[in-house]
């Protein structure tokens, strides 16, 4: 599986980044750490970036105690990525919306604006975003035939509808 973005975290980072300190080379080593993981794909594409990636790999494994805090960690944002899209693009590789309803995007909007509400953070500029769609969450005609496409089983027509509600 696809662990990143290139040689840095998965879209949705910048929205989760606020409430944890973990950073890029952080997820490498935990990723590394894991004894059944033999390989991680970086797809580093910079030289910068690949440097970085071996002075991940070649240095120090997780201690069991690092281990624990760095779950720790990882737990003050768990419990807010239940029916959030983590923006890995993979549904997009192989499907598009046949009604033209740009989903991916609608869903990182509302991602952004669901964590910004919960910090009190101005969200002004995400309904202007949406104002700017050619289609929004309220085109979606409930098909479902992007339902089988999401990895992370996201009921997708449903998360659309809260989106369209909130930012409408
Ligand atoms: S359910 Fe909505 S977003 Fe999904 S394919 Fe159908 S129209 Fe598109
Ligand atoms: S809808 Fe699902 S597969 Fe598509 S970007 Fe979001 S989480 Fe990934």
């Amino acid at each position: 599986m696809k662990a990143f973005n290139g040689n840095g975290m998965i879209p949705i980072y910048p929205v989760i980044k606020d409430y944890i300190s973990i950073d890029y080379p952080d997820m490498l080593r935990f990723c590394l750490t894991n004894p059944y993981i033999s390989s991680v794909d970086a797809g580093a594409k910079y030289s910068k970036e690949f440097e970085l990636d071996m002075q991940v790999a070649c240095g120090k494994k997780y201690s069991d105690q690092e281990l624990n805090e760095i779950k720790k960690e990882a737990d003050k944002v768990a419990g807010h990525m239940k029916n959030i899209c983590r923006e890995c693009m993979h549904c997009q590789e192989k499907f598009t919306c046949p009604n033209g309803v740009d989903f991916p995007k609608i869903l990182s909007l509302y991602n952004h604006y669901t964590f910004s509400v919960r910090q009190n953070k101005d969200t002004s500029e995400l309904v202007k975003k949406y104002a700017q769609l050619k289609k929004n969450g309220g085109d979606c005609l409930e098909c479902g035939e992007c339902l089988p496409w999401c990895e992370y089983k996201l009921n997708i027509p449903e998360l659309l509808k809260q989106a369209h509600k909130a930012l409408g």
